[in-house]
């Protein structure tokens, strides 16, 4: 019979089934936040193995942040799919080096660099630069664009100038720091994350055999968030595929947050010119949010400068109305974060669960003062999700202890073995307030959680079976849950969701960041990264700014530039008016813009509304809506007097 479960394609629309089902070769999904992307791929990959095209393990799907890997590996699970790959580029690369390096390059493997910023530090002072911590960071990060962006030390200063990039030091400074760290890692013969693509890369390139060797195992290549490809992590690409084209890509170019690092959604917008013969399915309802939600996701982006063609797509909600966005405005950050907290506990005792709920803020630093106000309200949360948790020291550690006194195979009560053996790795009864000791606590505790899960299961379940148990997870990477809120950078939140997201800190320095003022090219970065935050959310969205830092400090921060034009006139957060700056005529003129009642898009510009709606609105609407539309503007316009076109605004609505 048919081994695939029926239920592999139901619930998928027309155009998602066109990529699931199209015949192997290039395949490209362009489409927005929500639209079910990932579902597709997901989908198409077990149906190309149910149908017996591929098997498991030939398939290598790729994305960009361990979380989206994790959460495509539980989706492919979720599907019945074992043993098919779902990994960061920089893992699949590092797994494929370790295989291939004894044949490649001849003797044992080098590790990673541990301490990168002191490397390029020991090259900085060499050159005679700032050795400054902060300055050291700026230059590795820049080091790791010219990396990512195929750019040599000699080559630099010409790279970043045409780049616009705007250099930690004088360019030719850079460079030889940059050469100088590539010496020095070379000495100490170890490797940082760029290397493993470049070697891995140039691995396939150059040597034939592997190359063979490589292609014959891996068949259906599939990229997630194709969007954010560098041109480095494109050149690993093209060494998988070879003169093949099994290649899925699905992305969204408004949710590109990484071209500060080298990244473009080029590739994705040109996929069609590389491969004419491609199957191209563009999606545009979102299954994800609720249409208040999707309707501020069209707002944000909508007032974005210069999308690029093919990024124009806009999102048509499906899901079933839910609560309006909520704008905060706090006095500081600790009442802000007090609120979010007191909020939170609302959700959960209306029966949201915990990891159905994140707090999504622009920089890792902000997350102190949440782990503050949600400790001090007694809710779990988690700094980090699930990803890599068998390679975190702790949890090494404990499956250590508890492999060794497996062996004599003490009887005892699972779970109270468990907790005594993890004890003094920092198990304590009550959980430390925050910071490093909290994350571990919360590791261990899943450890002991999945023993009470086990014990429950199977009666008379001891060490020896939990160290199997925890060993063959560890083979799947397939981590306990750990219930708690999330909290996390929107960097590390792309392509996840959750019922409920906070955005915090939405004021001006934090987003858009202070270093990207002035850089038109950063700050629309910046809107996108915002877009991603807001996509996140299924039903509840609050987005909140705090005026200053401390408790009682002088209230001179601004909200976010962003939020102008996205908070609906009759929002009372919205008291200052929705507005941008325009120049004109050597002045600058002050522009409110009407927002489509119908699909949320901002529009700048003397452009008549048709009855509330955008020239171009892609969004079906029910002629019902539409007659009240037209009755709304006869009345409005006889009442004001106004001529045939009435521009409507959201506050008109
Ligand atoms: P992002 O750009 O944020 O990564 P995405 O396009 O990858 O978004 P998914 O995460 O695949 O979107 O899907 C969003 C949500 O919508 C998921 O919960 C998914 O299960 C659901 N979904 C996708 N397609 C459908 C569908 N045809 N019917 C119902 N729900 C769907
Ligand atoms: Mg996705």
């Amino acid at each position: 019979g048919d081994p695939r479960p029926v239920d592999l394609l139901a619930g998928l629309d027309p155009e998602q089934l066109a990529a699931v089902r199209a015949p192997r070769g290039p395949v490209c999904v362009l489409a927005g936040a929500g639209t079910g992307k990932t579902r597709t791929i997901v989908s198409r990959i077990a149906t190309l193995v149910g149908d017996g095209h591929v098997s498991a393990g030939q398939v290598l799907a790729v994305t960009f942040t361990t979380r989206a890997a994790g959460e495509m590996r539980t989706r492919l699970r979720g599907m019945g799919v074992v043993g098919a790959q779902a990994r960061t580029f920089h893992a699949a690369a590092l797994r494929q080096l370790r295989y291939f390096w004894p044949r490649v390059v001849g003797d044992a493997p080098w590790d990673l660099v541990e301490h990168k910023v002191r490397l390029v530090g020991q090259a900085a002072h060499r050159v005679g630069t700032s050795t400054e911590r902060e300055a050291l960071r700026d230059l590795a990060s820049e080091i790791e664009w010219a990396k990512a962006s195929l750019v040599a030390p000699e080559d630099y200063a010409a790279a970043a100038a045409r780049a616009r990039r705007d250099p930690p030091a004088a360019a030719e400074l850079v460079a030889r720091v940059y050469a100088g760290y590539e010496a020095l890692k070379n000495q100490a013969r170890v490797l940082d994350f760029d290397d493993l693509l470049l070697h891995t890369a140039a691995a396939l390139e150059e040597n034939r055999e592997v190359a063979e060797e490589f292609r014959d195992r891996y068949r259906c290549f599939v990229v997630d968030e194709y969007q954010d490809v560098t041109p480095l992590q494109q050149r690993v690409l093209d060494a998988w595929l070879g003169p093949r084209d099994d290649l899925t890509v699905v992305g969204d170019a408004n949710q590109t947050i990484y071209s500060f690092a080298g990244a473009s959604p080029r590739p994705l917008l040109d996929f069609t010119r590389r491969f004419p013969e491609a199957t191209v399915v563009r999606l545009e309802r979102d299954y994800r949010s609720t249409p208040e939600v999707v309707s501020l996701a069209n707002r944000v982006i909508g007032a974005a400068r210069d999308r690029p063609a093919g990024s124009r797509l806009r999102l048509v909600g499906q899901r079933p109305p839910g609560p309006n966005p909520v704008f905060a405005e706090h006095p500081d950050e600790p009442a802000e974060a007090a609120a979010v907290a007191a909020r939170v506990k609302e959700l959960v005792e209306s029966g949201v669960a915990l990891s159905e709920i994140a707090v999504l803020y622009r920089v890792n630093a902000q997350s102190e003062v949440y782990e503050q106000a949600l400790a001090e309200l007694e809710i779990p949360y988690l700094v980090r999700g699930g990803e890599r948790f068998f390679q975190r020291v702790e949890v090494r550690q404990a499956v250590a202890a508890i492999r060794t006194a497996a062996a004599a195979d003490p009887e005892g009560e699972l779970p109270a073995l468990v907790r005594a053996l993890l004890a003094p790795l920092g198990l304590t009864d009550e959980p430390p307030a925050g910071g490093t000791q909290r994350e571990r606590w919360e590791s261990l505790l899943a450890l002991v959680e999945l023993a009470e899960e086990l014990a429950a299961a199977e009666r008379g379940a001891g060490l020896p079976r939990y160290a199997a148990e925890l060993e063959q997870r560890a083979q799947a990477q397939h981590p306990p849950t750990v219930e708690g809120v999330t909290l996390a950078s929107l960097h590390a939140a792309k392509g996840l969701e959750w019922d409920a997201v906070f955005l915090v800190g939405l004021v001006e320095g934090t987003m858009p960041i202070q270093h990207a003022d002035g850089d038109d090219a950063a700050v629309e970065e910046e809107r996108r990264l915002l877009y991603v935050g807001v996509t996140r959310a299924r039903v509840h969205l609050s987005l909140s700014w705090a005026l200053a830092r401390a408790e009682g400090g002088k209230r001179y921060r601004r909200r976010s530039r962003f939020l102008y034009g996205v908070i609906p006139d009759n929002d009372p957060a919205a008291r200052v008016p929705a507005t941008r700056q325009r120049e004109q005529g050597g002045g600058r003129a002050v522009e409110r813009p009407k927002f489509c009642r119908v699909c949320g898009d901002a529009l700048y510009g003397i452009m008549p509304i048709k009855l509330g709606r955008c020239s171009d609105c892609p969004a079906e609407v029910d002629e019902g809506l539409l007659d009240r539309l037209r009755e709304w503007r006869h009345e409005r316009s006889r009442a004001l007097r106004v001529p045939a076109y009435v521009i409507f605004t959201d506050a008109t609505l």
